[in-house]
């Protein structure tokens, strides 16, 4: 797949190694967002696309399962050499359908590959747990099984990487896996299908399902499914979480967020600001690590404001594709308007607007400018409700005390960030801030192949988190086995014996 400006794209289910064609489906535009130009038109599949996506998973599941963990993580080599090889033509897709600059871009495929190398040691990874004599002469041993057919749901902002934070992992433990990725960037999720073939995965190992809602709930509701990981807005997250539960499956949904990042009076605000900046502002703000309320305690908030006011308004607005671009569209016009909704009740709630981004800066494309909100209260639906988009809300508090009380009236937990060179304020607020991902004088805690993706509250639903050894757990289940043997272990001769009678 050669990147061509102008060029659309043909989007199709995988399953069971073909790549499916036209159906009768109906389908849903991919907007290139940069410009607002339609470059392909996703296929909003059914129950029946899920069920020959299930049937070919549930074909291959067997032999997969059966194949040497080291044999499945050979082909994962394999499929890392590979996306070391496309990585440049990856990040441009990534910045085609989703809209973020090349270097978010980069950085997303980069921390998708992560994941892949973390799966290729899945024969360490999957190792069980051994206690000899738990009785006498009994030992209890532990075994790692895949769970069979397995299925992921993706969303629009990480189209490269949320597909990798658990694809890897699933199938190199052995199981077969099936990808509903957003119907808005299904470019990605596609080019990774071809590449795993290329890899030599076997067929439907690896099958893509696109669509919408429907889908998803035939997923949820399909009982050749066993365990569910979903990525995306809270509400869908619950939803998954309980329909998925109520038809038997294992779950875990990755939900939304709202993220605080403390400025504490000490903080180095020549270096906190560019990186606040980037955290705010960053992939237009449509990350659910982006901070999107800036808690300032005591009297830093003036200087603060001031600084963030003054970075802000220089960032230059530009589609991704451009060297330079640090503010890039949002995904679609009305996400757009729902962001400029939030701006609109923020003001009418009382916020000071520093800056005001509602007026689109670029004719074409789904551009927003920047917006600062300052004096946010607790009360106003920018404090507390996720808004996906470039708006930063200040907050004024006294003490940090009362940022960590903030922050903590948040229904999601995320992640939060402080920006101090005080240990003693970093671990008085490590141990009392309800949030899952931490950064200190780090606005996006990024997430690491080997740690779990860790949000708390109503940022997540289920047990075990993606990626890191939750990610192993999610997708394997154990067998203990007590063993004892019951006769004396003999002489060579008595041993031999069973052996050469057949017996
Ligand atoms: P979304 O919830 O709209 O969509 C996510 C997935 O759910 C898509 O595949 C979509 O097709 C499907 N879906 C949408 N509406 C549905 C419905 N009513 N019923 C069933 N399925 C439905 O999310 P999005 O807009 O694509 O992604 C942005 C959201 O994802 C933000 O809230 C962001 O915070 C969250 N997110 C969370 C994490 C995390 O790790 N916690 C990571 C990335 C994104």
């Amino acid at each position: 797949m050669q990147l061509e400006s102008g060029k659309s794209f043909e989007v199709r289910n995988l399953i069971g190694g073909t790549w499916e064609t036209g159906n009768g489906h109906e389908t849903e535009p991919v907007y290139d967002p940069a410009t607002g130009e339609t470059i392909a038109e996703t296929p909003l599949s059914g129950r029946a696309d899920v069920d020959l996506a299930v049937g070919a998973a549930e074909a291959a599941f067997p032999a997969w399962s059966k194949t040497p963990v080291m044999e499945r993580a050979r082909i994962l080599f394999r499929f890392k050499a590979l996306l070391e090889e496309h990585f440049e033509e990856l990040r441009d897709l990534v910045t085609l359908e989703n809209g973020k600059d090349k270097k978010d871009a980069g950085g997303e495929v980069r921390r998708g590959i992560e994941v892949v190398e973390f799966a290729c040691g899945m024969p360490t990874l999957m190792m069980g747990e051994t206690v000899r004599d738990v009785a006498r002469g009994v030992d209890n041993i532990s075994y790692r099984y895949p769970l069979g057919v397995v299925a992921a749901i993706t969303p629009f902002n990480f189209p490269c990487m949320v597909p990798l934070w658990t694809l890897p992992v699933a199938i190199a433990a052995g199981n077969a896996y099936i990808l509903k990725p957003s119907e808005r960037t299904p470019l990605s999720a596609q080019r990774l299908g071809e590449l795993l073939a290329e890899a030599g995965l076997p067929d439907g190992v690896f099958n893509i399902v696109h669509g919408g809602r429907e889908a998803v709930d035939s997923i949820l509701e399909h009982p050749g499914i066993e365990a569910v990981s979903f990525v995306g807005s809270q509400p869908v997250a619950e939803h998954v979480y309980r329909h998925g539960a109520a038809h038997g499956k294992r779950v875990q949904a990755l939900a939304g967020a709202k993220n605080s990042m403390i400025v504490m009076p000490d903080a180095v605000l020549e270096k906190a600001v560019p990186n606040i900046i980037s955290s705010a502002y960053g992939n237009a703000g449509e990350r659910c690590l982006a901070g999107s309320v800036l808690v300032a305690v005591g009297d830093v908030a003036d200087e603060l404001v001031r600084r963030i006011g003054e970075a802000a308004s220089a960032m230059k607005v530009g589609p991704g594709s451009e060297e330079g671009s640090e503010l890039t569209p949002v995904i679609r016009d009305s996400h757009r308007e729902k962001v400029r909704g939030y701006v609109d009740a923020g003001e009418e709630e009382g916020a000071t607007v520093v800056l005001d981004g509602r007026e689109p800066p670029l004719e074409e494309g789904f551009f927003m400018g920047p917006t600062l909100l300052d004096n946010v209260t607790d009360g106003m639906r920018v404090a507390r409700e996720e808004i996906f988009g470039p708006v930063l809300s200040v907050v004024r508090v006294d003490s940090l005390d009362e940022a960590v009380e903030f922050t903590n009236g948040s229904s999601f937990g995320n992640a939060c960030s402080i920006y101090t060179e005080n240990g003693a304020a970093v671990r008085h607020w490590r141990e009392n801030v309800q949030a899952g991902m931490l950064g200190v004088n780090i606005g996006v805690a990024a997430p690491m192949a080997f740690f779990p993706f860790n949000g708390i509250k109503n940022s997540f639903y289920g047990d075990l988190h993606a990626t890191g050894k939750d990610g192993v757990r999610f997708f394997t289940e154990n067998k203990v086995e007590a063993v004892r043997w019951l006769s004396e272990p003999g002489t060579v001769e008595s041993i031999k014996r069973p052996m050469e009678t057949g017996a």
